[in-house]
């Protein structure tokens, strides 16, 4: 199966570009990768090749061990097994389907197992199966990542029920890796199906795709034949994936390298003394600081347009930001964003809902109210970041949950209670900061903290205040009112205790000087970061069990003698 054709006695110089149809010059073509200048095609790559792209020059080093594979079946289709494989390895220089090797990108060691599709379709036999298991096993016993580059059109049916069962041994590999914190990314290229779909392509922690690249359990035409439609043109693509949950990032050829060296980097803990210093946190933790001020008011503060959003607090008070995206159950809320950073050059996990500034946006977000697949999407996120041990930050700014009728029938509230649960018992640092508006359990759902902040005119309740005014008063009007009664300004939640601390705001509000606001974020978090990455995974977790349990006491009114009220100043 070839992507580009050649023609006639030019044959050596010209390829036809198969998603354009463009002659291109060759050399020029294979020194751009095999990407297409005029449409951005992404011709199939070869083992080798791959290699070369992404590895560092003079890092590479192949994995010493061979696959064995063998006949068992004694199996004929139109030619016999045996004359197929060794076609194969005549055609490629390879021993199976997929090579191994240790190498570094930009760096970060890792093991690299890459898959060709011109050795038998990149198919998932006993070979295949025992050479990812075993750079799998390497990393594990290594304790560096593992990269997987799949192209595969499915299991090796010359290999009977015994590549079938690769599929499992695969995905035990996998798990073990999960189980000792080991990072696993895929970078899917095109195509991707079958066995290899359905088992370590998918497993990985952070799923990265080639553009156009096509993924999937069955293939389009079987697909077609059972169900007598024609299915749209994107279909099982990369970027249709991509909108379904199903992959992180889509990532041009020309960017591999660089993401993947992020990627790469965060599940880097920096030695100590490699972060950045901050000046003190100016966080304020005793209420009698903080003005009176009317709530109502207040709430109008903390919904205003102006103010920095997660993505706006990504980019200033925070660097490095890779945004993962989906839930892998098929969706992905633009409501929630999240991903690997760095705070201060610490690795931390950022998770906050997005509003925006224009009505477009806000539209476009859905005014930061989540469906499901923004709660999955974070806890999918939180589990990634329990894995690697990487403290997670979450920022809420949310009116609520989306009421709607289709996040009812994909489980809401199924959803949040299971995030409740999830960050309860994280083994990793959580904190949260509330940098708008925090309504009711579509923001909890996002802050069940080890440490919560809140900025100064944020506001955190259990209802909103029109909600409240049309349930309890029967009048909408009676918003200020409720605003009131409900008691959600900072001063009333740092005398409550559910927040630890309140960041002053600049004159006129985050939104006023976002920068200011940007930088006193990043001061406030960081001696927090740095205090509970201090602790152990079980005492993180009975201080959140501790924290959470004490609410509606006595003792957390009256004294404040939390230990985490201390901690703040
Ligand atoms: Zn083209």
């Amino acid at each position: 199966m070839t992507l580009l054709t050649t023609r006639g006695a030019e044959e050596a110089q010209w390829v036809l570009c198969q998603g354009c149809t463009t002659p291109l010059y060759r050399k020029r073509w294979a020194r751009g990768r095999k990407v297409c200048p005029e449409c951005g095609y992404h011709a199939r790559l070869t083992a080798p090749e791959r290699l070369d792209q992404l590895v560092d020059p003079g890092t590479l080093e192949p994995l010493p061990f061979s696959a064995v594979t063998e006949d068992i079946l004694g199996f004929v289709d139109t030619i016999p097994y045996p004359r197929r494989l060794a076609d194969a390895r005549a055609r490629t220089g390879l021993d199976e389907a997929v090579v191994c090797a240790r190498g570094a990108i930009d760096g970060h060691p890792v093991v690299v197992a890459a898959m060709d599709f011109r050795f038998l379709g990149g198919s998932l036999g006993v070979g295949v199966g025992q050479l990812i298991a075993m750079a799998a096993e390497t990393a594990l016993v290594e304790r560096i990542p593992l990269l997987i580059v799949t192209a595969s059109g499915g299991a090796r049916m010359q290999e009977g029920t015994l590549a079938l069962m690769q599929m499992a041994r695969t995905s035990a590999a996998l798990g073990q890796l999960d189980d000792a914190g080991i990072l696993t990314i895929s970078l899917i290229t095109d195509p991707t199906y079958g066995g290899v779909a359905a088992s370590f392509a998918t497993l990985a922690d952070v799923i990265v795709a080639e553009p156009g690249a096509r993924l999937g359990f069955a293939g389009r035409r079987v697909i077609e034949q059972t169900i007598h439609q024609v299915l749209p043109q994107r279909f099982q693509t990369a970027e249709f994936l991509l909108e379904r949950g199903f992959v992180d990032r889509v990532v041009p050829r020309d960017r591999l390298r660089t993401e993947l060296s992020r990627l790469l980097a965060a599940a880097v803990v920096p030695s100590p003394g490699a972060t950045g210093d901050e000046p003190p946190a100016p966080t304020v933790s005793d209420p009698g600081l903080l003005p009176e001020s009317d709530p109502w008011e207040q709430v109008r503060l903390a919904r205003k347009l102006d103010r920095p959003t997660t993505l706006d607090y990504l980019s200033m008070a925070f660097t490095d930001f890779q945004e993962l995206h989906g839930d892998r159950l098929g969706g992905d809320s633009p409501a929630v964003v999240g991903g690997t950073a760095r705070l201060a050059g610490r690795p931390v996990m950022v998770i906050g809902h997005q509003k925006g500034h224009t009505a477009a946006e806000l539209n476009q977000r859905n005014f930061g109210m989540p469906g499901p697949d923004g709660y999955r999407k974070a806890a999918r996120l939180m589990r990634l970041a329990d894995k690697l041990g990487l403290p997670v930050v979450t920022l809420v700014d949310t009116p609520g949950a989306y009421p709607g009728a289709d996040a009812e029938e994909r489980g809401q509230a199924v959803a949040i209670a299971e995030n409740l649960r999830l960050m309860a018992g994280l083994r990793v640092p959580i904190v949260t900061v509330i940098i708008g508006e925090g309504g009711s359990g579509g923001a909890l759902a996002l802050a069940v903290a080890n440490r919560v902040l809140i900025f100064g005119n944020g506001v955190y309740s259990v209802i909103s205040p029109e909600g409240c005014a049309a349930i309890l008063w029967q009048d909408p009007a009676a918003a200020p009112r409720a605003a009131a009664a409900l008691g959600g300004s900072a001063r009333d939640l740092l005398r409550l205790g559910i927040v630890d601390g309140v960041i002053p705001e600049p004159d006129g509000g985050t939104g006023a000087d976002p920068l200011r606001s940007a930088d006193r974020l990043r001061a406030a978090l960081v001696p927090l970061v740095d205090e509970l990455s201090g602790r152990t995974p079980q005492a993180l977790v009975a201080d959140r069990r501790e924290r959470f349990g004490a609410f509606g006491t006595a003792l957390t009114v009256e004294s404040g003698l939390r230990p985490l009220r201390e901690g703040v100043s």
